[in-house]
């Protein structure tokens, strides 16, 4: 199987609307999240920060999620989520 190297999170920015993807490294860990949903519990992404490019919100909304594996190019699919704020 392989490992997960990073996950891409679609965010839409709740001042402009804009949206932007971000993408969040895994380290190599035993406990480092292997999907969308152990992501979302993880630390990992609790200590992300969302401050937009455009206008520099601070508040941004989680529209989408996507996985990049080690032996993959870095077109992961898109997965639709509920709302999730910064
Ligand atoms: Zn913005």
């Amino acid at each position: 199987m392989s490992r997960v190297s990073a996950f891409k999170l679609f965010v839409c920015c709740e001042n402009c609307l804009k949206e932007s993807v971000r993408r969040i490294d895994v380290p190599d860990h035993p406990d480092a999240p292997a999907d969308i949903d152990e992501l979302m519990e993880s630390s990992l992404l609790q200590r992300q920060r969302f401050v937009c490019q455009q206008c520099e919100s601070a508040i941004g909304t989680i529209t989408g999620a996507g996985v990049v594996y080690d032996d993959e190019e870095e077109e992961a699919d898109q997965e639709e989520l509920e709302p999730i704020y910064f």
